[in-house]
């Protein structure tokens, strides 16, 4: 078991080490006795309670039922379910906190990892993209394409459609006033 005593999820502490209860449930029609773990835990508010190792460990209880009517334990709640979101990226399967430790993710913020969610369909961009830069991505031979392309009269739309960049990125290399070191843009005006 990973839990520990004195450990924080989220709003609850670890006051000592897990224990087994049996419960009832039913399987097929017949009553079986089944094991699960319970971990003492302390609410930041005071209260203690007996909290589901699962839930626990998975993120799923961060505080006692009290708290959670509160606007403060919403928030609270949502951060946690965002961070126990798994992510599968580079052949590894993580939770979005893990996630944002790794050296290889770009924030350090699991918002940050979660909203990102919603734009990248790439897990591996969800993790490792470094914004700004991400227009730096393009080599000097791309971005001489896109010059002279849109030059010759391609539409910057489908361009930028094509090297993951924005349109108003495509009119700036056009009209020299983004690398225009490397497509010469400047000399093309004198
Ligand atoms: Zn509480």
């Amino acid at each position: 078991m990973s839990i520990k005593v004195d450990r924080n999820y989220g709003n609850w502490t670890v006051t000592g080490p897990p224990q087994p209860y049996i419960y009832v449930s039913q399987l097929h029609g017949n009553t079986v006795h089944r094991k699960a773990w319970k971990v003492p835990c302390q609410c930041k508010c005071g209260r203690i309670s007996m909290v589901n190792y699962q839930n626990l460990r998975r993120g799923l209880s961060t505080q006692c039922v009290a708290c959670a009517k509160t606007r403060t334990g919403q928030i609270i709640a949502q951060r946690h379910i965002k961070a126990a979101k798994r992510l599968t990226a580079f052949g590894e399967t993580k939770t979005l906190r893990e996630w944002a430790d790794d050296p290889r993710c770009t924030c350090v913020s699991v918002t940050t990892l979660y909203n990102r969610g919603a734009k990248f369909d790439s897990h591996e961009k969800i993790i490792s993209w470094d914004g700004i830069g991400s227009q730096r991505k393009l080599t000097d031979a791309q971005i001489k394409e896109i010059y002279s392309r849109n030059g010759t009269g391609e539409a910057g739309r489908s361009l930028a459609k094509e090297f993951g960049i924005s349109e108003s990125l495509v009119s700036r290399i056009r009209n020299g006033t983004r690398h225009a070191d490397i497509t010469g843009a400047g000399d093309r005006a004198l």
